[in-house]
C-alpha cells in the first residue's frame, strides 16, 4: 500500500532491537485518516473471506479493527485483551504470548461470550513479527471452535519468521506493508506488494 509505505519512510523511526516506532499515526497518535484507507485495502483485502466477525488485540489493533468493519458494513469485533498476570477471568479463552516489543510474556484472553463455533474470523493486527500476537490469536479461534478465514498485518518485517509461521499453520496472510530490510541509520527497504 504505497501511501502507508510513504508514511512510513516519512515518520517511521528505528530503534534498537529491530523496531519500527510509527507512533505518530498508529502506534500512539492515530492518523484516522490513514487508518480508513488501511481499513479500506483490508476490505479490498478480505471481502471474498465470508468473515463474519474481525478479531485482533489492544491496544493498537482497535483501531484497525474499527476502520475495517466499518468497510465490511460495520461487522463486529473483538479484542483481546493482555494480563501480565495469569489470573484468568474463569469465563475466558486464553493463550500465551511474548510480547516482541516488551520481551515479557502475557496471557491473552477473550471472553467466551464474544466468540463461538458459528464466528468466521479475521484476524488484524498491526505488526507481524515473529508471529506470537496473531499465533495467540489463532489459539484462542481453535479453543472457540471458530474458523479463521483470513490474517492481515498492517506492517510485516519479512526477515523476521512471523509470516512463515502463520503460513504454515495454513492460514492466508495478507501485509499492507512488507519490509525487506531496515537499518538503524533509518534505511527501510520495502517488498514488492503480492497483489
Ligand atoms: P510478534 O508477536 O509477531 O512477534 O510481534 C507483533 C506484535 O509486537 C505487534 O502486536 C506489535 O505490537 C509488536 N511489534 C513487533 N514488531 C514491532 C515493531 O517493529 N514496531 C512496533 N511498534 N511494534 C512491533
Amino acid at each position: 500500500m504505497k501511501l502507508l509505505e510513504d508514511r512510513i519512510r516519512k515518520d517511521g523511526k528505528i530503534l534498537p532491537g529491530d523496531v519500527l516506532k510509527i507512533d505518530n499515526f498508529l502506534n500512539h497518535q492515530v492518523d484516522t485518516k490513514l487508518m480508513e484507507e488501511i481499513g479500506e485495502e483490508f476490505y479490498r483485502l478480505f471481502k471474498d473471506s465470508g468473515a463474519t466477525k474481525i478479531l485482533t488485540i489492544e491496544s493498537s489493533g482497535i483501531a484497525i479493527a474499527q476502520a475495517t468493519s466499518k468497510y465490511f458494513g460495520y461487522l463486529p469485533f473483538v479484542f483481546a485483551k493482555k494480563t501480565v498476570a495469569a489470573n484468568m477471568a474463569k469465563n475466558a479463552y486464553e493463550a500465551k504470548e511474548t510480547s516482541y516489543t516488551r520481551n515479557i510474556e502475557y496471557t491473552v484472553q477473550v471472553s467466551r461470550e464474544y466468540l463461538n463455533e458459528n464466528d468466521k474470523v479475521l484476524i488484524l493486527d498491526d505488526f507481524l513479527a515473529n508471529g506470537e500476537a496473531m499465533n495467540s490469536l489463532i489459539q484462542i479461534c481453535r479453543q472457540a471452535n471458530a474458523e479463521v478465514v483470513g490474517c492481515g498485518s498492517v506492517v510485516c518485517k519479512t526477515y523476521q519468521p512471523g509470516e512463515k509461521r502463520i503460513k504454515d499453520l495454513g492460514y492466508e496472510v495478507k501485509v499492507l506493508a512488507r519490509i525487506k530490510s531496515m537499518s538503524e541509520d533509518g534505511q527501510i527497504e520495502f517488498e514488492e506488494q503480492e497483489e
